[in-house]
C-alpha cells in the first residue's frame, strides 16, 4: 500500500465510502433500467446542486472530454468562438475550437488577474458576433479563480453561449449556474468531488441543445457528441456502455459533498490561511488576485529546483504538483480542495514544506504551521 498523502492539483484522495461504492456488485447498465433512473437521479441532484434548470449528463472520460465535447457539439466550420484567456486551460480551448472547424478569436489578458468584467464589456462592445465564448472558472495551474457569475450575463447581453469550465471550482466553490447564465457547465469526477479520475458531466442549457439541433452540419464526432445523449431516459439507452463503478462512485461522492454544509466555507478559511502561511514565510504566489479556494500556486524560490523539490517533498510522504506549459518548474502547487481541505493535512503539508525548503536553504521568515494554525481556527 502506497501512505503518501495526495495534496496535488488534482486528483484528490478518495474517501473509503467513494471507494466502496465502486464495489458494488453490478448488472448491464443497458438491460438493468435501474440503472438509468440511478443515473437520471444523480444527473437531477447535480443540476439541484448547481441551482439550474440545465440537463446533466455524465459522460465516461477525463474532465478533458466534457471540453472537448461542449466545443465539438457546438462549433461548425467557421464558427467564430470568444476564447477568454488569462490561463493555460483558458487558452486551451482554441485548440478544441479549431479542431472542429471554428475560429477562435483569443481575448487575452494579464494571466495574474482575474478577468475585468467591465474591460470585458467594453471590448464586447466594439466586437460581440460570436457563437459562444469559453472561459474558465478555476485555471488550476495558477490557481486562478475568475467571476463566472458576473462574466457570463455580459456574454449573454449579446446572444454569446457560455462555456464554463468548472473542473477544479466546482465543489469547491459556491456556483449558481441560472445566475450565471451558463449555457455548458464542464465538471469533472477527481477535483473537488474528491471522487477517483474518470468521469466528466455536463449542465447543458436548453439553448444549447436548441442550437446544436439547428446546426447544419452534423456534429464531427461520435464521444464527444452531447446530442447523442439527450433522450437516453426516454429510450432507456446510453449511446455507449455506461461505466457503472465509476458512476456509483461518483454518486456517493456527491452525497458526501451535498451532506457537507460547511463546505465552501472550509474550503475558503483553508485557503486562506494557506496564502497567509506562506506570503509570511516569505514565499510569494504566482497570481496577484483573483486566488482560488482550491488550489495555490506557489513560485518556486529563486535558485531552488521544482523536480527536486516535489522529490523531497515525497520522501515525507506527501505528493503536491508541479506545473506545466510555460509554468513548468516557476510554481509548485497545493491542491486543498474535496477531501484534501482539511486542516491536518494542509498542516502536515505546510510542516513539511517547511522543512524541506530548510534543508534546500530557503531561509523562511515564519513558521508556516503556526501561522497556518491561528488563521484556520
Ligand atoms: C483537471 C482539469 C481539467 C481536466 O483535465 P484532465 O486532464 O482531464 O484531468 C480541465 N480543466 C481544468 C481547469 C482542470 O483543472
Amino acid at each position: 500500500m502506497n501512505k503518501m498523502m495526495l495534496m496535488t492539483a488534482g486528483p484528490t484522495q478518495v474517501r473509503e465510502n467513494v471507494r466502496m461504492a465502486r464495489s458494488t456488485i453490478t448488472m448491464s447498465p443497458d438491460e438493468d433500467v435501474s440503472f438509468c433512473e440511478y443515473y437520471k437521479q444523480l444527473c437531477d441532484k447535480l443540476a439541484r446542486f448547481f441551482y439550474t434548470k440545465n440537463t446533466f449528463y455524465i459522460l465516461s472520460g477525463e474532465g478533458i472530454l466534457g471540453l472537448e465535447a461542449a466545443c465539438a457539439s457546438l462549433t461548425e466550420a467557421e464558427d467564430k468562438v470568444l476564447v477568454l484567456d488569462n490561463g493555460i486551460f483558458g487558452k486551451g480551448f482554441a485548440d478544441f475550437v479549431k479542431i472542429y472547424g471554428g475560429k477562435p478569436v483569443l481575448y487575452t489578458v494579464d494571466d495574474k488577474q482575474p478577468i475585468d468584467v467591465q474591460a470585458l464589456d467594453e471590448y464586447l462592445k466594439e466586437n460581440h458576433d460570436f457563437k459562444y465564448a469559453t472561459l474558465v472558472h478555476c485555471d488550476t495551474p495558477s490557481g486562478m479563480l475568475n467571476d463566472v457569475e458576473s462574466i457570463c450575463p455580459v456574454l449573454k447581453k449579446y446572444n454569446i453561449l457560455t462555456v464554463v469550465d468548472s473542473v477544479s471550482a466546482s465543489f469547491g466553490e459556491p456556483l449558481n449556474v441560472d445566475k450565471a447564465q451558463i449555457d455548458i457547465l464542464c465538471g469533472g469526477s477527481q477535483k473537488a468531488l474528491s471522487a477517483p479520475t474518470g468521469l466528466t458531466f455536463l449542465g447543458v442549457s436548453d439553448m444549447a441543445i436548441e442550437t446544436m439541433k439547428n446546426r447544419k452540419t452534423p456534429i464531427a464526432s461520435f464521444y464527444a457528441n452531447i446530442l447523442s445523449f439527450v433522450d437516453y431516459y426516454e429510450k432507456k439507452w446510453f449511446p455507449y456502455t455506461m461505466p457503472v463503478s465509476d458512476i456509483y462512485g461518483f454518486g456517493r461522492a456527491l452525497e458526501n459533498v451535498i451532506k457537507d454544509k460547511h463546505i465552501f466555507v472550509r474550503h475558503k478559511k483553508i485557503a486562506s490561511a494557506t496564502r497567509k502561511a506562506i506570503t509570511a514565510a516569505g514565499l510569494k504566489t504566482y497570481i496577484k488576485a483573483g486566488f482560488s479556494n482550491t488550489v495555490t500556486a506557489i513560485m518556486v524560490p529563486e535558485g531552488i529546483d521544482a523536480k527536486e523539490l516535489l522529490q523531497k517533498m515525497r520522501e515525507h510522504n506527501i505528493m503536491i504538483s508541479g506545473c506545466f506549459g510555460e509554468l513548468a518548474g516557476k510554481v509548485i502547487r497545493i491542491g486543498h480542495m474535496g477531501e484534501n481541505a482539511d486542516v491536518a493535512y494542509m498542516l502536515e503539508t505546510l510542516i513539511a514544506l517547511g522543512e524541506v525548503l530548510e534543508e534546500m536553504g530557503v531561509i523562511l521568515q515564519c513558521d508556516m504551521k503556526k501561522v497556518f494554525f491561528k488563521e484556520v481556527r
